[in-house]
């Protein structure tokens, strides 16, 4: 195997850019949305229905694979790649995240974060150290520093303490993460809604040096236009030779929106969990299948749609399915809006190749309702 990781851009079109990533698993086409993989497997899909989604790399959840069925399990059985039959690139989150949503059941020092786990509550201690460790005993293609975020609502104050903790850790995560060829290792850039602190953080990771960089601490609850505020400055403190990832996005206007602004990478547990409880995406919105309205449409989901749900099945089907909770409900939408993600990503990378993103971003826009809609 090649033991390179790099990252090359083909186009740019304003800020969005288009481009691929080259690891020893595989090449991720950018903009790339991750499916999310969080306990070794992304929910009601095969890892092959993943790939025919079109989807280049997976993502895994440091927090719950260390405590089911642990770290050093997965690396006895020949790593993660190999426990979960997923043979391309796979980027694992450092628990950091996870571990902040725990709330009353976590304590944060210089040190890292004890927590209660939340199946068998046994203690464990996560630092940045110990997260290394994990992903790379789960042999991680892409690894992600151990970075601490604030829960809102947050002072400024606050947000800025945190901020240089996560700094301090992104420091000791290059350290324990050494020289990995072939393997790659993020900084996490933070510092809330506020212009300076993000200026401040992005230049401690720049220093730092990383072979990519997320921007962190987005999408928890400070809405859209407050995400792309950040957004429309954030990415550019960033080096362009690198990729840039935003975690935990999102909609798919929020994607569209985030793309434009020069992001890169993406996960989202929206389109499996939403499939999950009958709900579509296409082009025109989102479609709830319990509704009644489809129990006796014999039409497909979408008749542009090349998916197993689209092609085999009509509305009154899923419709049926969904009601009735049966497995198959949430594997055919999953699936559908797994492709329908990866599809409008495929768009936008051809969109940007081609130097008309603009134009495809505000036809986008043009026929799209918000809630439940009734597809034609
Ligand atoms: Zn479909």
């Amino acid at each position: 195997m090649p033991q390179k990781f790099e990252f090359r851009r083909h186009a740019t079109d304003g800020r969005a850019r288009a481009g691929e990533i080259e690891t020893p698993r595989g090449t991720v086409r950018t903009p790339a949305f991750m499916p999310v993989g969080t306990a070794a497997t992304v929910k009601a899909m095969l890892p092959e229905s993943v790939r025919a989604t079109g989807a280049d790399i997976v993502l895994g959840n440091t927090y719950h694979l260390m405590l089911r069925p642990g770290a050093e399990r997965v690396a006895r059985l020949g790593g993660l790649h190999r426990f979960m039959n997923w043979d391309r690139p796979i980027l694992t989150d450092s628990g950091g995240f996870q571990v902040m949503s725990l709330a009353g059941l976590r304590k944060l020092t210089e040190e890292g974060v004890t927590f209660k786990s939340h199946i068998d509550g046994a203690r464990h201690l996560l630092t940045p150290e110990r997260s290394m460790e994990i992903q790379a005993l789960l042999g991680s293609d892409i690894v992600m520093c151990f970075d601490e975020c604030p829960a809102l609502p947050a002072t400024e104050a606050e947000v800025a303490a945190s901020m240089r903790l996560s700094m301090r850790w992104a420091e000791r995560s290059r350290t324990a993460f050494g020289d990995r060829p072939g393997h790659a290792l993020f900084g996490i850039m933070q510092g809330g809604v506020s212009r300076e602190l993000r200026a401040e953080s992005a230049e401690k990771l720049r220093e730092i040096g990383f072979d990519g960089y997320a921007v962190g601490g987005l999408a928890v609850g400070e809405g859209q236009e407050a995400m792309f505020g950040v957004l429309d400055y954030a990415p550019e403190f960033l080096p362009a030779d690198r990729p840039r990832y935003l975690m935990g996005v999102g909609k798919p206007d929020d994607i569209v929106g985030a793309v434009a602004r020069g992001i890169d990478m993406m996960d989202c547990v929206l389109p499996s969990r939403s499939g999950r409880t009958g709900q579509a995406f296409t082009t025109r919105g989102v479609v709830n299948l319990r509704n009644a309205r489809h129990a006796e449409d014999p039409r497909p989901l979408d008749a542009d749609c090349t998916c197993p749900a689209c092609r085999g099945y009509s509305r009154a089907y899923l419709h049926h399915v969904v009601r009735a909770k049966e497995m198959i409900a949430g594997m055919l939408l999953t699936w559908h809006n797994l492709h329908y993600y990866q599809c409008l990503m495929a768009e936008m990378r051809d969109a940007i190749g081609e130097g008309r993103f603009a134009a495809w971003r505000a036809a986008f826009h043009s026929g799209r309702a918000e809630g439940d809609i009734a597809p034609v």
